[in-house]
């Protein structure tokens, strides 16, 4: 029996029909461009949340986290901007959602378990609302998991969960990751269509002909475990200063800038905007630049990118902090081809491009470059692109 399973019959004293699970996310490159119709490169990571379900038959939602150590229970029909408040929502706010887009939802007793570390920037939330989102799909007979345009759906009813119901304004990168992503691949998404395309990411068996090794390379995660909190005001700063600057160009959105004629945009705004501006339009561009080096195998000029996109976001876009660029800093000068920062920043995980011989090496310098700064000690982990949501058992 899984954990969660194990921890639902004790916590809600009844047995599970069902276990499924869906995975945190980490974003290759397209950081702060999905709430502009950007593009984004996600891959699913191995480590995911667990949920052991089983469907009731009245409107009562009963859920326990092992992580929380907790168990809340809402009535559906009191779900709300706002309510339940804390960790419930995200789960609570599937069910509203899906209700909200017409399907028959009735209550649920749920338990999760997440091996996605909670505020890491690796999008745990995403995993708990996806996995919901999965169960709530098979009990209920809603179908939503059958193919990429149910998964989109369903994504979008779990971007609903957290925007409206948990209020945190994030894009929706992180829900189209977990629920769309394949096993080897990178999910590149346009943000602004809705328009998705599966990008081979397979280090491990990846002889570059650009000239980086022939080891194979591994992508290295570190949480940096700094204080991470988008609800602060932070995001929302950022992207009202973006959306006033796509105003003042007379655009819909920073989408819309022609890469080729950005000096000229740039000039027609306040420093403050040009800078947010000049962010959003050429890491757009990197995730383009990102998916032809991918494919041709060039694993240099991807790190080339990483690094140009860390440089990008800490000192245009400013969502940077010491702890990640200490931890970018030192995977390079260990070895690692390129790194950045990942997620929404003021903390949360970096990602470095390492060879495999020196992956050790760069796990070291980073926890190395922590202890000698008195901070807590980093998490690193190599991970592979993993599967999207499903039924477990
Ligand atoms: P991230 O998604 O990067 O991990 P967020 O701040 O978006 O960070 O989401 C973290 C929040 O999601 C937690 O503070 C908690 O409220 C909720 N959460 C995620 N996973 C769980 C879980 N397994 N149990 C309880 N709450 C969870
Ligand atoms: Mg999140």
């Amino acid at each position: 029996m899984t954990r969660a399973a194990d921890a639902h019959v004790r916590a809600l004293e009844a047995p599970p029909t069902g276990v499924w699970s869906a995975p945190g996310r980490v974003n290759l490159i397209g950081e702060h461009t999905d709430y502009h119709g950007g593009l984004v490169l996600p891959i699913a990571l191995p480590q995911r949340t667990t949920a052991a379900c089983a469907a009731r038959d009245d409107d009562r939602l009963r859920v326990h986290s092992v992580q929380a150590g907790e168990t809340v229970e809402v009535d559906l029909a009191d779900v709300g901007p706002g309510r339940p408040s804390g960790w419930a929502a995200y789960v609570a706010g599937v069910l509203w959602a899906l209700r909200e887009d017409g399907f028959a939802v009735r209550g649920l007793d749920v338990t999760v378990d997440s091996e996605v570390p909670l505020g890491a920037g690796l999008s745990s939330s995403a995993a708990l609302e996806c996995a919901v989102g999965a169960a709530a799909s098979d009990l209920f007979g809603l179908g939503l998991l059958e193919d990429d345009a149910s998964r989109a759906r369903l994504a979008r009813a779990c971007i609903r969960a957290e925007n409206d119901i948990a209020g945190a304004m994030t894009g929706g990168m992180d829900q189209s990751a977990s629920l769309l992503c394949r096993e080897g691949h990178a999910l590149l998404l346009d943000c602004r269509s809705g328009e998705t395309s599966h990008v081979p990411f397979d280090l491990a068996g990846h002889h570059a002909p650009g000239g980086a090794g022939t080891g194979g390379h591994v992508l290295v995660v570190t949480d940096t475990r700094a204080a991470h909190a988008l609800n602060d005001g932070q995001y929302e700063a950022r992207r009202r200063v973006s959306e006033a600057a796509a105003a003042a160009l007379g655009l819909v959105s920073l989408r819309d800038v022609d890469p080729h004629h950005l000096d000229d945009a740039l000039s027609r705004l306040d420093d403050e905007q040009a800078r947010r501006t000049r962010h959003v339009v050429t890491e757009i561009a990197r995730v383009r630049a990102a998916v032809e080096a991918l494919e041709a195998g060039d694993l240099r000029a991807v790190g080339r990118l990483f690094d140009a996109s860390h440089a990008s976001l800490r000192d245009d876009y400013e969502v940077s902090c010491d702890e990640l660029d200490v931890s970018v800093e030192a995977a390079r000068s260990a070895g690692a081809l390129g790194a950045r920062m990942t997620g929404g920043g003021f903390g949360g995980s970096s990602i470095a491009l390492v060879p495999a011989r020196s992956a050790e090496d760069v796990v070291a310098a980073v926890a190395e470059a922590f202890a000698e700064r008195g901070w807590t000690p980093p998490r690193s982990f190599t991970v592979t692109a993993g599967r999207a949501a499903a039924r477990d058992s």
